[in-house]
């Protein structure tokens, strides 16, 4: 992948989704009533994505950040908290208005394949969401579907074919013109190139990107990659056992980490620049059960910085820098004067 900068900085513009203090807890098996025990796994996230922009949500498996793309498309239900998409409440909505919401919000997955009908051609693949929302029929139909194509950078002879004829990459993309048909505003992308090669996936990175400047669209995109967000996130969000621990923009986050989970994540990420100074952080251990998530600071028990308040004292979120916002859960981060 390359090491290009982060995207041009763009214009603030007004927000397209706003999540405030989301929580989802999974009841475990066993146990009954008040003795049933939940899995934490988002746990009072509150965060705003502006029209057009890329926020990136990064952590390791099990720190919830899928949960949160999923939660936050209604494809499972929150415990609590609120999301306003284009300033609806979808908690407010009838099942009737959220199916006609849908369009708008769109996901692709890590596996492409998985995500595609082994039955169904390219064509009918991308021409199956026009037909359930009634978008499209009989000769416009096809013409989507070839102009789709062609938007993915696939031949319109692609159509006739079916998804294991593709590569990895071309049948990303072929979700990527699937869930561009019904003409979304809004993408969660959850692993979107984990499972691609490095060069495949700065081909599909450049994809998104271009979609993004040509269509406007908003991306919520959830990597363990910290090298991915660098190239394609305007924003970040650092996640660890369902909650926010870091929240800065690319620049900020790679120049200036401020919370010891993110500068771990950082040492683990492989530098594209051999030559780059390496002071590698080490992150023992596994992340801790989501049942029992550690006391007063949850990462207290991997932290290489613990010191005495941490595990009895809930850190708070500190504003280390005000413009652009920066804003650090730890009790070693401090306020911008
Ligand atoms: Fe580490 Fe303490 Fe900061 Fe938590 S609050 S990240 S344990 S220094």
């Amino acid at each position: 992948m390359s090491d290009a900068p982060g995207p041009a900085p763009r214009a603030e513009s007004a927000p397209l989704v706003e999540v405030e203090h989301l929580v989802k807890h999974f009841p475990t098996r066993g146990g009954w009533g008040k003795n049933r025990e939940v899995v934490r796994a988002v746990d009072g996230v509150s965060f705003t994505i502006r029209r057009g922009e890329t926020l990136g949500l990064v952590g390791e498996s099990g720190s919830g950040k899928t949960t949160v793309g999923r939660t936050l498309l209604r494809l499972i239900e929150p415990t609590s908290g609120r999301v306003r998409f284009d300033g609806v409440e979808l908690g407010s909505l009838t099942s009737g208005a959220l199916r006609r919401l849908r369009p708008r919000m769109q996901i692709i997955f890590q596996d492409p394949y998985a995500s595609l009908n082994p039955r169904l051609s390219v064509g009918e693949a991308i021409a199956e969401p026009l037909r359930v929302h009634g978008l499209a029929r009989g000769p416009e139909l096809e013409r989507n579907v070839v102009s789709l194509l062609d938007r993915v950078g696939l031949p319109s002879s692609a159509r006739d074919r079916y998804p294991h004829e593709f590569s990895g990459g071309q049948r990303q993309r072929i979700c990527i013109a699937r869930a561009l048909s019904v003409k979304p505003s809004f993408i969660v992308c959850d692993e979107a190139v984990s499972a691609l090669d490095l060069s495949i996936q700065a081909q599909v990175l450049n994809l998104l990107r271009d979609l993004s400047d040509d269509l406007g669209l908003t991306y919520l995109f959830i990597t363990h990659n910290l090298n991915v967000l660098r190239s394609i996130a305007d924003r970040v969000l650092v996640m660890y056992l369902g909650q926010v621990v870091e929240s800065a923009t690319v620049e900020q986050l790679f120049s200036a980490p401020g919370h010891p989970y993110t500068r771990a994540l950082l040492s683990a990420n492989p530098s594209p620049d051999p030559l780059a100074a390496f002071d590698p952080v080490s992150l023992e251990g596994e992340i801790p059960s989501a049942v029992h998530p550690p006391s007063g600071c949850r990462f207290h028990t991997r932290c290489p910085e613990v010191f005495e308040p941490c595990p009895t004292i809930i850190p708070s979120n500190h504003l280390v820098n005000r413009e652009p916002p920066h804003r650090v859960l730890c009790h070693l981060a401090e306020d911008a004067a």
